[in-house]
């Protein structure tokens, strides 16, 4: 499994809120006190959360966001971050570091191998202002995310545009797949300078990158449907690829084998005779 982008966050999300809206949280025990980023102090943390009611569940780019009565968590799976609904009796193992207990008996669970994952509790609206989330760029599907807004980001920088792709200042939610998915099917080579594509291509790769965002996020409910593993946990499968993982499988368009390359110290594949630098 690939780490999580946003459309399989979005999967999460949506599968987390059918499991968990409405449950009262009756206690909160930390085991690995580093997720808990805010407040300073997890016991304070658990402290607040304590009788919090879970109303919905939304996300800004990767991030999960945990509206409550009082607060907001904002929580990022990293690399290996898993939620998971269980049984306060079923057994549970060491990679599970925190864990919501709830009125009903139920149990949120979430287990991260790598511990690698984040926590935060906030008022209300004052999320936005704050590191993590204070940061980000425009979701994919915002209005302000326009070609043209694309355009002057880009222009701003001569890295290469996978690299300011990847950038969650510049839009949020595109990782190391859906990158060089979008790259792929806007015809642009991974390596070309942001600054000097043209508008035309601008435009395109703006289109391409809602369009592999937004399919993927729609396969959520049938191809890339979630699932839930042998331990209880949410996951998820993904979306076919043209190029991610294909390398030195035949190009979808073209038949030329596809390259894999590193850009950025990201593992990059794209296809040298469909994507052409300007
Ligand atoms: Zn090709």
């Amino acid at each position: 499994m690939d780490v999580p982008e946003l459309p399989e966050v979005e999967t999460v999300r949506r599968t987390l809120t059918g499991l968990v809206k409405g449950k009262t949280i009756k206690s909160v025990e930390i085991r690995w006190p580093n997720i808990i980023k805010r407040p300073a102090e997890p016991e304070e943390f658990a402290r607040k959360l304590t009788g919090e009611t879970i109303q919905s569940i939304g996300r800004r780019g990767k991030f999960l966001l945990f509206h409550l009565d009082h607060y907001v968590m904002v929580s990022h799976l990293r690399m290996e971050g898993k939620y998971g609904l269980h049984q306060a009796e079923e057994p549970d193992d060491k990679h599970v570091h925190v864990i919501f207990t709830m009125t009903d008996g139920t149990q949120l669970r979430y287990r991260d191998v790598r511990k690698f994952g984040t926590m935060h509790l906030f008022k209300p609206g004052e999320e936005a202002g704050e590191l993590p989330l204070s940061q980000l760029g425009p979701e994919p599907d915002a209005e302000e995310f326009t070609s043209a807004y694309l355009k002057e980001r880009l222009a701003k920088t001569n890295r290469a545009v996978k690299t300011a792709l990847l950038d969650q200042k510049t839009v949020v939610g595109l990782g190391n797949i859906y990158v060089d998915e979008a790259l792929f099917r806007a015809g642009v080579h991974p390596e070309t300078k942001a600054n000097q594509l043209s508008d035309k291509t601008i435009k395109t790769l703006h289109a391409e990158i809602k369009n592999t965002l937004q399919e993927a996020i729609d396969a959520g409910g049938s191809t890339v449907r979630s699932y839930i593993n042998s331990q209880g946990e949410i996951g998820m499968f993904q979306l076919q690829h043209f190029v991610y993982g294909k390398k030195d499988e035949p190009c979808k368009n073209c038949g030329t084998m596809i390259s894999k390359i590193v850009v950025g110290g990201r593992g990059t594949h794209f296809c040298a005779k469909c994507q052409k630098k300007e």
